[in-house]
């Protein structure tokens, strides 16, 4: 099979290690437009069981990754500067770039061939010329989804909040959602480290903060300056670094149909899930191992692509739910930073509806009683 890939990301990337790991005999490219040494952002996180989804496919990139990545079993809420600790939440992170790395070698290693700098911009690009298949793993902004909107019946909502990706010298102890409360609003760091001496450093304000903030006449340094003022006391003099950073608003990407002819959509080209719940990365390689089985598992690719839909829909559009109920509670944090800090610490875990009490007692048992003990009416008389 003659398969052309568009994005060297997690998605592309681990299906043409997977297809090439299926049958050698595949001829498989991958081209990606930037360079192999860069990419944008800094660290990724899994949430709950990291990598365990992998495992039952592709032990062997279990082995690879793991080792790699920053683990803690424990979040931090930070309401101001009170921190509510809460156990019983498994995270595990790793560099983008360490992880593309990785995946370059494993992909180049089974045969896989990766032309960097190379960006496809058309499907009649002599680059896909006979292929079997197209894959569309071109990210969120993806050109081969928004030109054939009408065939994937694609949706995508700009949401309201802002962010800007950054990263810091510091290393946290845990991954620390941070809520402070200024003059224009509450500003949300969630920050992890994902290597001995790095973490990720992600700003979000609601649009409201961002405008009275005055981010549209700053320039990059300003904004970081800015930015650093606010975290002072949780960087404690650590600069924040920029990576291609600016601000940016979610783009919430869903698509009917996943695909049309031999084109089909992957990753964050198929749909996006907000970053607060740690899970695009997973969503894009879980992406990867569905298509490869449904090819495995057909014989023809208009049943595969068929088979990939059907299978995937549902488990995806589960954590897709809880995403979309995630970036809504964020559009809220300036009326719940108003809660005490256990109420807002609970708010934030039962905030997609995947957590309830019995499961925020079985995670932290602290947090649950604190919680019960301020909310005595909904326990009845006894308690
Ligand atoms: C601020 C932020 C924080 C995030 N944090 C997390 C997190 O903590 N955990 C997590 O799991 N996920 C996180 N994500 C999401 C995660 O980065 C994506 O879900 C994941 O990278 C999707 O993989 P992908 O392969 O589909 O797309 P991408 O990683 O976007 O890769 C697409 C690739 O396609 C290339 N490309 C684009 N157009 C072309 C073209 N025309 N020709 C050739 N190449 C092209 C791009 O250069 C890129 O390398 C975050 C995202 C953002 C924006």
């Amino acid at each position: 099979m003659k398969i052309r890939i568009i994005g060297g990301g997690p998605a592309g990337l681990y299906f043409a290690a997977l297809m090439k790991r299926e049958d050698p005999a595949h001829d498989v490219m991958v081209f990606e437009r930037g360079p192999r040494d860069a990419t944008w952002g800094f660290g990724v996180v899994f949430s709950d069981r990291a990598l365990e989804f992998l495992r039952a496919d592709d032990e062997a990139m279990y082995q690879l990754l793991t080792p790699l990545m920053e683990t803690w079993p424990n979040l931090t809420i930070v309401h101001n500067d009170t921190p509510v600790p809460i156990t019983g939440n498994g995270f595990a992170a790793i560099g983008r770039l360490e992880l593309l790395s990785r995946l370059y070698a494993h992909a180049e290693s089974l045969g896989v061939k990766i032309e960097f700098d190379s960006e496809v911009t058309a499907l009649d690009h002599p680059a896909l010329s006979g292929a079997d298949l197209v894959v569309a793993a071109n990210g969120a902004f993806s050109w081969i989804r928004n030109e054939n909107a009408d065939k994937f019946g694609t949706e995508t909502e700009l949401r309201s909040n802002r962010f800007i990706w950054y990263g810091t010298s510091k290393a946290f102890d845990s991954l620390s959602l941070t809520f402070r409360e200024t003059g224009h609003g509450v500003f949300c760091a969630h920050h992890y480290r994902y290597s001995p001496g790095m973490s990720t450093f992600l700003v979000e304000v609601t649009d409201a903060t961002w405008q009275r903030a005055g981010f549209a006449d700053m320039n990059e340094e300003e904004t970081i300056r800015h930015c650093e003022q606010v975290f002072a006391r949780d960087l404690v003099g650590a600069p924040i670094l920029s990576n291609k950073s600016f601000w940016r608003q979610f783009p919430a990407v869903t698509n009917r149909q996943w695909s049309f002819d031999n084109v089909v959509l992957m990753g964050d080209a198929l749909r996006t899930a907000h970053f607060s719940i740690g899970s695009g990365t997973r969503l894009a390689m879980e992406d990867a191992i569905a298509l490869w089985k449904a090819l495995r598992d057909t014989g023809s690719l208009p049943e595969a692509l068929a088979l990939y839909q059907q299978r995937r829909l549902p488990p995806m559009q589960k954590i897709l739910d809880a995403a979309n109920a995630s970036i809504r509670w964020y559009e809220r944090m300036d009326e719940l930073i108003r809660l005490p800090p256990v109420d807002f610490a609970y708010s934030y875990m039962t905030r997609t509806g995947r957590v309830d009490h019995d499961e925020v007692r079985r995670r932290d048992l602290k947090l649950a009683a604190a919680w019960e003990h301020d909310h005595p009416e909904i326990f009845g008389s006894s308690y």
